[in-house]
């Protein structure tokens, strides 16, 4: 099964019905995890047949298409297997808890009730049964037939989540959250301190590039070892060209095996802001920006989530206590003199980049999320 992520545009009448959708959903899951609880033994038949007395009681929960209700129940005993299966592994576990607002941000059109219209390469519309045509921006192909539509909230955007039975990669992703500083030092740098360094061998070719530019222009134009040199040099840029891209698929495979959402920069405000720097730079940033196509591509078909952040401010700014700093490029170490915190500026960056994202707060209650153990509930993301 492949995930593709895309975001959606509802107009305001739209947005309304998403709202009040969500609403319905979770006041249906909520009722259904009550007479779950009610029950001694779980009765999934039972619990079904609650879905009907519900509508009938509550009418206005026919403004929600019958099978994104119906979900619901599936999902509560996803959610009590998962809960299950972390006890059977010897973790401590608590119960299913109702679920507030905030821990509600997916709904969910399985096999049908939804039709996918691709109108040119990067415009579609979705049509969402009770909601309406919805305008999507997609970038990539789809592979395979959509079997499900997932509908996602996350602050004020909205996403939908196509789920199809194509299959094309093995490339899964992971359960990680993270956030990531690109740089010149090292490469990226993590929210976690984890640093991915420029590879060497890419940095030798990159000095061999300087040494053969040198000689090139000492040379008389026109001779014979000058065309030789510019040979070499051609050359040189596509050895690089090469290893550039190797290291790219290898570090994007690699992030997007391990986590599930990846907050990053939006490079188009960091250059921007980081314009006197540029020329100095013109080699990562080339680099950067193809570092950012290959992981959006290749997230999408896997099922992880990339988000990009005004990063305005990121390197400034105290990831501990907000204090602002001014930190030009040559200091290394953020030191705050308000909380005394102390760390790798890019790691003092990359926590601000995923404090900014739409995960941000959800990171914030990392220790709830310890006492409760529930990271397919916790992300929103439907159960597989
Ligand atoms: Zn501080």
């Amino acid at each position: 099964m492949l995930s593709y992520v895309f975001p959606i545009y509802p107009n305001k009448e739209q947005k309304a019905a998403l709202e009040t959708a969500f609403d319905l959903c979770r006041f249906t899951y909520n009722a259904l995890l009550e007479e779950l609880q009610r029950q001694g033994r779980p009765d999934r038949g039972a619990v079904q047949h609650k879905i009907v007395e519900l509508e009938e009681k509550h009418p206005e929960l026919r403004n929600v298409y019958s099978k994104t209700l119906q979900y619901e129940s599936y999902r509560l005993f996803s959610n009590l297997m998962a809960l299950s299966r972390l006890k059977r592994n010897g973790r401590k576990v608590g119960k299913l808890r109702f679920k507030g607002r905030d821990r509600f941000r997916t709904i969910t059109y399985n096999q049908s009730g939804f039709t996918f219209e691709r109108k040119t390469e990067k415009r579609a519309t979705i049509h969402l049964s009770k909601i309406g045509d919805i305008r999507v921006k997609t970038h990539r192909e789809i592979v395979g037939r959509t079997r499900q539509v997932v509908v996602k909230r996350s602050a004020d955007r909205w996403y939908i989540i196509l789920q199809t039975n194509g299959r094309r990669t093995d490339l899964a992703a992971g359960n990680g959250v993270i956030g990531i500083d690109l740089g010149i030092e090292a490469y990226l740098t993590q929210d976690n301190g984890v640093r991915v360094e420029n590879p060497r061998t890419l940095r030798e070719c990159l000095d061999g590039l300087r040494a053969v530019q040198q000689r090139l222009s000492r040379q008389k134009k026109g001779s014979r070892n000058r065309e030789k040199t510019k040979m070499r040099l051609q050359r040189l840029h596509e050895k690089i060209a090469n290893k550039r891209k190797d290291f790219i698929q290898k570090t994007t495979t690699d992030l997007i095996r391990k986590n599930r959402f990846i907050a990053v920069e939006n490079l188009n405000i960091k250059e921007m802001m980081e314009r006197p720097y540029r020329n100095a730079r013109g080699i990562a940033d080339a680099s950067w920006g193809m570092f950012l196509q290959v992981l959006r591509y290749k997230a999408g078909s896997a099922g992880c989530e990339v988000v990009e952040v005004d990063p305005r401010g990121t390197s400034m700014a105290c990831s501990n206590c907000g204090a602002m700093h001014d930190m030009p490029l040559y200091i290394r170490e953020y030191k705050c003199d308000v909380c005394e915190m102390c760390m790798d500026r890019d790691q003092n960056a990359a926590i601000n980049i995923l404090k900014r994202s739409s995960e941000g707060p959800e990171r914030a209650r990392a220790e709830d999320r310890k006492a409760y153990p529930m990271k397919q509930e916790a992300s929103g993301f439907s159960p597989r």
